[in-house]
Formats: C-alpha cells, structure tokens, sequence
C-alpha cells in the first residue's frame, strides 16, 4: 500500500540536498499515509489544523517533529503550544505574546518563525516586509519563544515567476541574521511547496514544504 508515497519520498530525498529539511505538509492525509512518509525518512511533519493533528499525532507517537504551518488564530494558541513543536506562522505581536504566555505555562521554549507576506497580497497572511523586523525584535524579548527564522508562501505564480520574492524574502532573512538579536536562533527558511521548491532552494531555502509532491495529489 502506498508505495507511491515510498518512491516519492526516496527520489526527493536523492534530489534534494540533504541540509536542507523536508517538511511533509500532511494536511488531509490519513494517519497511514503519514506512516508510510515517516518510514520512508521524512521527519518533519507540517500541519495546518490544529483538530486534524489532535488525532494524527497520538496515533504517531515519537515519530519526527511536528510544525504549525496553517494560519493560527488566538483561541486555538493553547493547544497550538501543546501540541507543536515548532510554529513556521507568527504574524503578529498578539500572537506571539499568546505563545509566549501559553509555552511558560508548560515551562516550554516555542521555536517559531515569522511568516512575511512577501507579495503584499491582502487577503493573504504574513506580516508586509517592512513590519518583519519590529516583530523580530518583539519576539527576542519573549523568553518563551525563540525566533528561527521565516516562513513565506508567495503568491500564486508559476515557479519561475516566484524567483524574485523568494530572493527578496532570503534578503531578509540574512538582515535578520545580521542584526544579531539576543536569545535568537535564526536558522530556518522556510519556502517553496511542491510545484515551486526548485526555485525556492535555487533562491536560498534550506526548508521546503511539500504535499502533493510526497501524497500526490489531494483528494
Ligand atoms: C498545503 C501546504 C503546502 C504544500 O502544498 P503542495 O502544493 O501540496 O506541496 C505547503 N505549505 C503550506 C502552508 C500548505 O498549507
């Protein structure tokens, strides 16, 4: 069952270099599925919902870590703390703040990254380029959290065309770097999904997400 699963999972890992992690957007795959991928040497398991992980991940114990990568909303932050080991979708300083508060409550340092809305597109999330580096320097000051790094969906564009936000969100990401913020660990850039990971890593990911690429295409 699932060998297709298998095959993707080997040919990506050989195609991509091995430093640069693979996240398995799981969102809608059944607990078998996910069985099949973690098997096969993905680690990393990327998860939109937080109801969806609540039964997913008892059924998986100990098996690879868990990241956040939907949009998270403030009443869903406690289980959001509780149940993920790292959120790649902090958008905002009331989020933040909320992770922080709910991490201290467990004793729990949150890995996050920021989510940048590199395409300025309104009805997306992310916070605009500009706002990216006052919510860094907010987050180095929550001793519950530590920032990572960033995360970026860009728009939805042929890959190639995604060339230019991927290296704009990378310039950022290396500014981050340089600011040498206290009690930061910046080390994640997280963009690029299935149909666009080859340009994200041309543009400097060192983490991609992907779905249909390892599942095939959602049902
Ligand atoms: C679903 C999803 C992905 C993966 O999408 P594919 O195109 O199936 O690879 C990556 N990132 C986020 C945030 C997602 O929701």
């Amino acid at each position: 069952m699932y060998q297709h699963i298998r095959d993707n999972v080997c040919r990506l890992r050989a195609e991509i270099p091995p430093d640069i992690a693979i996240v398995a957007a799981v969102k809608g795959r059944t607990v078998d599925e996910i069985t099949v991928a973690v098997d096969a040497g993905i680690n990393i398991l990327g998860e939109n919902y937080i109801q969806e992980t609540e039964t997913t991940r008892f059924d998986l114990p100990g098996r690879g870590k868990w990241h956040f990568i939907g949009h998270l909303q403030l009443n869903k932050v406690k289980k959001a703390v509780e149940l993920f080991d790292l959120i790649q979708t902090v958008d905002s300083i009331a989020i933040a703040r909320s992770i922080n508060k709910h991490a201290a409550a467990l004793n729990k340092i949150m890995p996050v990254l920021i989510e940048v809305n590199i395409g300025r597109e309104p009805q997306k999330n992310g916070v605009l380029p500009e706002n990216v580096f006052d919510l860094a320097r907010s987050i180095a000051g929550l001793s519950n959290l530590r920032l990572s790094g960033l995360m970026t969906m860009g728009p939805n564009m042929p890959a190639q065309e995604l060339r230019p936000y991927f290296a704009s969100t990378r310039a950022i990401y290396e500014e981050i770097k340089c600011l040498c913020l206290p009690s930061v660990d910046i080390r994640y850039l997280s963009m690029g999904m299935s149909d666009s990971y080859r340009v994200a890593i041309k543009e400097g990911a060192n983490m991609i997400r992907l779905g249909t690429a390892i599942f095939g295409p959602r049902r």
